[in-house]
């Protein structure tokens, strides 16, 4: 049986969960008749539509897609928002009963409160699929309580991107399914060692925000390597505002003296070009990363990683096994780790196999079917 579901995002920036979605979508292909639709217009739409996946731009007021989490608290959103999210609301409950959905699909969490409301108005089954942790050291408490309370009356299932983000949503009542929904477009090649003849090289993976740890990870390199020719690449940008960030952490490698070695790679398309070029990643979340599909891109590439010891990554990395994990925040930890991987070839390549054995668990076709016995289950309740 062919499931018809309708996915909504409130953006259309390459950001980890909406990457997460193009590659969920390539792996349900011919199980689910699947339309997308999303608040503004962005790379994610011209992804889809390369994959051949039918999308549509129904456009929210910037006002309302730009809505900051910080300004979720009592008396913290202006009328204006208010007023435009009831508005799109409405007008995605319209869009709603014409497409006539098996089920809604939310894949962020702004999409999780206006798709959830939008898709019950329109009676039909509302699945959240969430990547974010609902909790204090990520959200305003309000903004905590409100998704807690919301996730009681919304949606009829939810999927949560690993154990650590689903227990941050408390006392779930209805079907709750957890889904590895890291999913890599194709197993990247070996990257070729040191051998290559070039430096060594480390990087980092992500869009550029404080709490990512980018800063933390300068620190630690420059404990790490003071000296030498060990190179580290910065992979990623800032997408959500963080340009301030940005610009400190160039002045910092600049303060640092490391100009020449720490090279900011800004954000890449070809993620697996990147990381066969690098011989070390490492993932230095400072708050506990949901999930953190990085890592699992890392290992699939046949890359040590090391990561921080807390959230979706200490899910992953099983310490000294298949990766390396150190306490969130530790630059002398990370940089200790740094080295030893530096100085013993083989302890990259032990960890390496293994880290790829662990990645596989994170397959399209795995997490696929626990997507389709979610809507099964939905729709079968609702019958
Ligand atoms: N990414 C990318 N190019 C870059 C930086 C990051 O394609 O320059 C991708 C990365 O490969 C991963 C995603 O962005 O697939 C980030 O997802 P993750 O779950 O690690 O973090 P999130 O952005 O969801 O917090």
């Amino acid at each position: 049986m062919t499931y018809r579901v309708v996915y909504l995002d409130h953006v259309a920036r390459l950001s980890g969960g909406e990457i997460a979605l193009a590659r969920i979508l390539s792996a349900l292909n011919d199980q689910v008749d699947a339309h997308v639709i999303v608040g503004e217009d962005g790379p994610l739409v011209e992804r889809l539509r390369d994959a051949n996946i039918s999308v549509e731009v129904l456009p929210m007021a910037a006002v309302v897609r730009d809505i900051r989490k910080e300004s979720v608290r009592p008396g913290g959103l202006k009328g204006r928002a208010l007023a435009g999210s009831a508005n799109y609301v409405w007008r995605l409950r319209r869009r709603l009963r014409e497409l006539a959905p098996d089920v809604v699909h939310t894949n962020s969490l702004k999409a999780a409160l206006y798709g959830g409301a939008a898709g019950r108005l329109a009676g039909i089954p509302v699945v959240w699929h969430i990547r974010d942790r609902i909790a204090p050291d990520y959200l305003p408490t309000a903004a905590v309580w409100a998704v807690r309370a919301s996730a009681q009356i919304l949606p009829s299932a939810v999927i949560a991107n690993s154990r650590s983000t689903l227990k941050t949503i408390p006392r779930l009542h209805k079907g709750v399914t957890v889904v590895d929904p890291v999913i890599y477009d194709r197993v990247g090649k070996l990257p070729p060692a040191s051998e290559a003849g070039r430096p060594y090289r480390i990087g980092v993976v992500g869009r550029l925000a404080p709490w990512k740890g980018q800063a933390h990870f300068i620190d630690a390199f420059a404990r790490a390597f003071p000296n030498g020719d060990c190179e580290a690449w910065i992979i990623g940008s800032a997408m959500f505002g963080e340009d301030n960030y940005a610009a400190s952490l160039r002045e910092k490698v600049r303060r640092s003296g490391l100009t020449e070695r720490i090279e900011f790679r800004g954000f890449r398309d070809d993620i697996w070009d990147e990381l066969a070029q690098i011989d070390t990643l490492v993932h230095c979340s400072l708050t506990p990363e949901p999930f953190g599909q990085v890592v699992v891109e890392g290992m699939v590439a046949g890359i040590p990683v090391i990561a921080s010891d807390a959230g979706g990554p200490a899910e992953i990395i099983t310490d000294g096994v298949d990766g390396i994990l150190t306490s969130p925040g530790d630059a002398a930890a990370l940089a200790d780790a740094m080295r030893r991987l530096h100085n013993d070839p083989s302890l990259r390549h032990t960890l390496a196999a293994r880290g790829r054995k662990t990645a596989l668990r994170f397959s399209p076709e795995h997490a696929a079917t626990q997507v389709i016995a979610v809507y099964e289950q939905v729709i079968s309740h609702r019958r």
